[in-house]
């Protein structure tokens, strides 16, 4: 049976610096990101699709496009007048930088005129994170929740990343209020606990399980770079598995992303938590071999 892996958030356009002096334009975000591992290791059992929004202007056509090529299904209403949010990256002695205009891109109307989330029914999983929170206004907020909540109704799961970040919101308490009411409403919560030990003043992942799942979350995931993924569902003791060794560790751009993308697959298709936690961080592995938000990974014929 054909299961969706349905991602809610913003795709950008990326400006990458090239050797010769140019820019190399590609397409990434979080949620977008880890829908195109997805898809690339899950084969075509799962259907995946993105949801968000565009402008009415040749550069967010081009974003369709390459989303449709890539074998992820766009979801993706006009916003006449706007278009899609833009950033590029700076190189400094090999240190990157990245410079943003996404304040009012297309995606920050994500919810407009969505009555429901489509396409989606029983064993079904729709994945949001904290940026997709942080890009919308209150109102639409409360709209995503509402919409995210109607889908659990209907027996979607509801998994939520928090990939916390400050600069996109008003205040850090809002922030915080946000994130946690988002992780006590979701069946799986995928945080990195560098984020929650700053944000959140965790001293261990065993405390950021602890904190999530007394909110109320199903099952929690904390990834810990190149430490062990500690997680823990219903009455089971907590299970760590260790990432494999990366030696040459390139650029952990979208690291977290691939694992998301990576588990979500593996946990859909049925593996265990070990074993979906073991395809995460065998694909965040690769991805942080290798430049760049989207690595060519191989895709899974099957
Ligand atoms: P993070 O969001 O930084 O905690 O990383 C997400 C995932 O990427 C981790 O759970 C690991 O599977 C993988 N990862 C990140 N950094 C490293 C590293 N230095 N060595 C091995 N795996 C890593």
């Amino acid at each position: 049976m054909t299961r969706t892996l349905m991602t809610i958030g913003e795709c950008m356009v990326e400006m990458a610096p090239t050797p010769d002096g140019h820019f190399a334009m590609s397409f990434a975000g979080d949620m977008f990101n880890t829908v195109w591992y997805a898809r690339r290791c899950a084969g075509n059992g799962l259907r995946v699709a993105f949801l968000s929004a565009i402008g009415d202007d040749a550069v967010s056509a081009d974003m369709e496009r390459f989303m449709r090529s890539a074998g992820v299904e766009p979801i993706l209403p006009v916003v006449p007048g706007k278009s899609v949010g833009l950033y590029l990256i700076s190189l400094n002695n090999g240190e990157r930088s990245f410079s943003y205009w996404r304040s009012d891109s297309a995606a920050r109307r994500l919810t407009d005129g969505i009555d429901q989330l489509p396409g989606l029914g029983a064993g079904d999983w729709v994945l949001i994170s904290g940026i997709t929170l942080a890009i919308l206004n209150t109102s639409r907020r409360d709209r995503l929740m509402t919409l995210l909540h109607d889908a659990h109704t209907r027996g979607v799961g509801i998994a939520f990343d928090p990939n916390i970040r400050p600069r996109l919101w008003d205040n850090s308490d809002e922030m915080r209020h946000w994130i946690m009411q988002a992780a006590a409403s979701a069946d799986l919560v995928l945080p990195s606990f560098d984020d929650e030990a700053t944000h959140f003043g965790d001293h261990t992942p065993d405390a950021t399980i602890a904190r999530y799942r007394e909110a109320g979350a199903g099952c929690v995931v904390v990834k810990n770079g190149p430490g062990q993924v500690c997680a823990a569902e219903g009455d089971a003791p907590v299970l760590c598995v260790q990432p494999p060794v990366v030696s040459d560790v390139v650029d952990t751009t979208a690291a977290g992303d691939a694992f998301n993308g990576g588990f979500l697959a593996a946990r859909i298709g049925g593996a265990s938590l070990h074993d979906s936690i073991g395809a995460g961080c065998a694909l965040a592995a690769r991805v942080i071999g290798a430049r760049g938000a989207l690595v060519a990974v191989e895709l899974n014929p099957t």
